[in-house]
């Protein structure tokens, strides 16, 4: 992704304030191919926004999506497609996405019948081989959405996805809504599912015990623009930005006993509808400077691997 941005245009009916919202402001992002990147931050911050833009499932502002050396957003919405078919999403939810009265095998079987597989024995066959691979049976097939649980509705999203066979999926909060118990059995099922498949995941989620387990590498997110990004045992171990420490300080501890400096993040998010002047994340940093609300911190590669974006820092070494 090269400078992504989207910017909705909105209507508040409570403060009758029109404007336009910086849901993602210029974020620069590389998704390597069969790694799961996780994305990170607080609900509201565009994270799935910006997962929808990559799918052109909402149409971004500016910027390009560069997959396979082609810009997807100057390819006509005629010739997308065979891209379509390549890149996928699991809901958070999967019951609001499930149409609730169409079967599973209808709901699994419509992406094939749109994309053009036409015979039906070749249909069969691509529903056997995916619901086995999620874990679902020949009875469910014949069952509709309501009369499975979450995280079977889950398995069945997981399938939707996997069914035209894609190369790249964005799992937007695809455990949030399930049990706990339940949420590393979807997690493990994913993780298979990607050394099999040979998929590439953006996985989304405001929660980062749920992106360690999963993510190679994790970027940050605040307020429409990434904020950090590295691999993730570095992020756990040597976080950089103030707005990472402060969330992987509201993590609780595995050990109550062991202190840890802990930083509360006072107040809520600032409306993307006036986002902060210079780095957006000043009204809340405990270590903000004079620059910080003049200038928008650029990105500093710390190591090769490891970049962010705060005035603390310069390339290659600290401030
Ligand atoms: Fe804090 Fe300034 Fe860094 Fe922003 S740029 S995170 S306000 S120190
Ligand atoms: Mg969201």
């Amino acid at each position: 992704l090269q400078q992504l941005s989207k910017q909705f245009y909105l209507y508040d009916q409570t403060t009758n304030e029109k404007g336009v919202v910086d849901a993602v402001n210029d974020v620069d992002l590389d998704i390597l191919s069969g790694e799961t990147l996780g994305l990170v931050g607080e609900s509201g911050c565009g994270k799935s926004t910006l997962g929808r833009c990559i799918l052109r499932l909402i149409e971004p502002t500016a910027g390009k999506i560069i997959y396979e050396d082609q810009n997807l957003l100057e390819i006509p919405e005629k010739a997308f497609k065979p891209y379509r078919k390549k890149m996928q999403i699991v809901f958070q939810d999967p019951f609001a996405s499930l149409n609730p009265r169409k079967s599973i095998r209808f709901i699994l079987e419509e992406p094939l019948i749109i994309h053009g597989m036409s015979n039906s024995q070749d249909r069969k066959n691509r529903l056997d081989e995916t619901i086995d691979k999620v874990g679902l049976t020949q009875d469910d097939l014949n069952r509709y959405p309501h009369e499975f649980s979450g995280g079977q509705r889950q398995r069945i999203g997981i399938a939707r996805a996997l069914i035209l066979k894609p190369d790249f999926i964005v799992c937007d909060e695809p455990v949030s809504a399930l049990d706990v118990s339940i949420q590393a059995q979807i997690l493990n099922l994913l993780i298979d599912l990607q050394q099999e498949m040979r998929l590439t995941y953006l996985f989304i989620s405001h929660d980062l015990s749920v992106v360690k387990h999963i993510s190679n590498r994790i970027a940050v997110m605040y307020l429409g623009r990434i904020v950090e990004i590295a691999p993730t045992e570095e992020i756990f171990e040597n976080p950089l930005h103030p707005y990472t420490t402060a969330l992987l300080s509201s993590i609780p501890a595995p050990d109550p006993t062991m202190k840890k400096d802990r930083l509360i993040l006072e107040g809520d998010p600032p409306s993307p509808l006036n986002p902060p002047t210079g780095c957006r994340f000043h009204t809340r940093c405990p270590q903000q400077m004079d620059i910080c609300s003049k200038k928008v911190p650029e990105r500093k590669a710390i190591t090769s691997e490891h970049h962010v974006y705060c005035h603390l820092y310069n390339d290659l070494g600290n401030s």
